[in-house]
């Protein structure tokens, strides 16, 4: 049965329509991928091809390692051809019809690992954790930027969410005014710590632990659930139980248990939908402070499964034809998903 259901955070209506979809989960997937080797001679992001990645603006190295040398875990260069730089301005002042800004802003890309197959289902947590870290610690820096105003992570995995290059990697994108999508995000949450006193994350987080029918996972004070209102199948949102208006205020418990919660959805949408392409989106309050109370930042995973329609490109109106409830069971339903080292992660749904 259909229903229209409304994002209690941004109010934005998506269609949810079950019996658009005859069959489930697998049937949905994309044909497998071939398996790459672990190391590309022609990869720009590839260890020992570093002068062809673009200037290096932050890499984590064991201690005593060579400063440029190739014993990085993670490393952060700048965009070879940026959507937006440092180096540009503001653009004309906006006039009533027409608003534009000029190119300011920063794009940044993120290698993930040293190794040119890895990805989210490969890494350790201590490895995807070291990515968040990279993330944080480019915010903070660019955040010193006073023009610049929201604050950007996207992670595209697979040929039908855009990706580009094979090499585990995510970008950072700084614009110098706050997007539309962030924008009712951030006003939705107002709205309700306005009436309330409370963070509506903060109320999503424990109003879905209690029902449990969206739950995921939870585990070490991260949360996932499937959103009531999940615009795409099996989209999952990853939200730390800990209130924290901006993604760089966290510290490195809070980021160690995001990245093992990012880790674990990611293995049981593997294991559910068989590596789906998907988009990964940080979402972090803007350099304001009246968000800081009403804010909190959080994951949000959109598995790439179906192509958006048109009514979702006009009026945002997206048609999700698998109910939230059922996603969120099939997800819980993977039995406990092995870490790459072999451990266990924590099991569906289970308490911390
Ligand atoms: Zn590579
Ligand atoms: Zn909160």
């Amino acid at each position: 049965m259909s229903s229209l259901r409304r994002d209690p955070i941004t109010r934005r209506l998506v269609i949810i329509a079950p019996e658009r979809s005859p069959v489930l989960a697998r049937s949905l997937r994309p044909i497998g991928r071939p398996a790459d080797a672990h190391h590309d001679d022609l990869c720009p992001f590839c260890p020992g091809n570093e002068a062809l990645a673009g200037r290096e603006l932050l890499a984590w190295r064991p201690p005593g390692a060579h400063h440029d040398g190739a014993d990085w875990r993670v490393r952060v260069v700048a965009n070879r051809l940026p959507a937006l730089r440092v180096e540009s301005d503001l653009g004309h002042p906006p006039d009533a019809l027409f608003e534009s800004f000029g190119g300011l802003g920063a794009h940044e890309v993120i290698i993930e690992s040293p190794r040119h197959d890895a990805s989210l289902q490969t890494m350790s947590d201590e490895e995807i954790a070291l990515v968040l870290w990279a993330w944080r610690e480019r915010m903070r820096d660019l955040r010193r930027d006073f023009r610049l105003r929201s604050f950007h992570i996207v992670k595209n995995i697979g040929m039908e969410a855009g990706a580009t290059m094979a090499h585990a990697h995510s970008q950072l994108l700084a614009l110098p005014l706050v997007p539309e999508h962030l924008e009712d995000e951030l006003l939705g949450a107002k709205v309700h710590y306005e009436r309330t006193g409370r963070c509506i994350f903060c109320d999503l987080a424990a109003e879905e632990t209690a029902n449990a029918q969206r739950l995921v996972s939870r585990a070490g004070g991260a949360l996932a659930f499937v959103p009531f209102a999940a615009r795409v199948p099996f989209e999952t949102w990853i939200v730390l139980e800990e209130h924290q208006h901006a993604f760089e205020s966290t510290g490195d418990a809070g980021l160690a248990a995001a990245a093992a919660a990012l880790g674990d959805v990611m293995r049981r949408l593997e294991a559910a939908l068989e590596s789906p392409s998907a988009t990964i989106l940080l979402h972090t309050a803007p350099a304001e402070v009246s968000a800081h109370a009403s804010f909190h930042w959080h994951l949000e995973v959109i598995p790439r499964l179906v192509p958006v329609t048109g009514l979702a490109w006009d009026g945002g109106v997206h048609i999700n034809p698998v109910l939230p409830e059922e996603a969120a069971e099939v997800l819980r339903g993977v039995s406990d998903t092995i870490r790459p080292d072999g451990s266990k992660a924590s099991a569906g749904g289970g308490r911390a």
